[in-house]
């Protein structure tokens, strides 16, 4: 079984609900959720919007292999009415479900790069990535 640490994020619509709504679907689509963060507000970065984020991190044990718990995940993005982003510019979203890292697999495919790139630079992945998972070593100060 891998430890597989995926982080959301919402700022359209019942941003709760849309957090609670994608944690059910990847209980059931992807393996068992065993550990949620807080909910935690954040102001969009990267994009002008008046809309803020609530963002989370889960820990889910499965055996579902990366490229696969990618598409899960974007399924169940779609299926939440996540519109597809146009060119390349961030934009409000119902739902955001990222991987952020599987195991102590480095994965460097076009469509998927794990550790997730940008996570070290965002304390909206950072802080409740370290609420529910303190023992990770990007946490440990040298
Ligand atoms: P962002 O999350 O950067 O705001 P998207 O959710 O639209 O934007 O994702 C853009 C692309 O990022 C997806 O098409 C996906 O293939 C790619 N991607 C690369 N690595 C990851 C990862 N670790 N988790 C989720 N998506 C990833
Ligand atoms: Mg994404």
């Amino acid at each position: 079984m891998s430890k597989i640490y995926i982080s959301l994020g919402s700022n359209l619509g019942n941003k709760e609900q849309n957090l609670m709504g994608a944690i059910a679907a990847i209980g059931c689509e992807i393996g068992v959720v065993r550990r949620v963060s807080e909910f935690y507000a954040s102001k969009p970065d990267g994009f002008v919007s008046e809309n803020n984020f609530l963002n989370a991190a889960l820990l889910v044990i499965s055996d579902m292999e990366p490229l696969l718990v990618l598409r899960k995940l974007q399924q169940i993005e779609r299926e939440m009415g996540r519109k597809p982003k146009s060119g390349n510019e961030y934009s409000d979203r119902i739902i955001d479900l990222d991987i952020l890292l599987y195991d102590n697999e480095i994965i460097n495919y076009p469509e998927l790069k794990i550790p997730h790139p940008y996570m070290m630079e965002r304390d909206f992945v950072l802080i409740p990535l370290r609420e529910i998972a303190p023992e990770l070593s990007i946490f440990k100060t040298a």
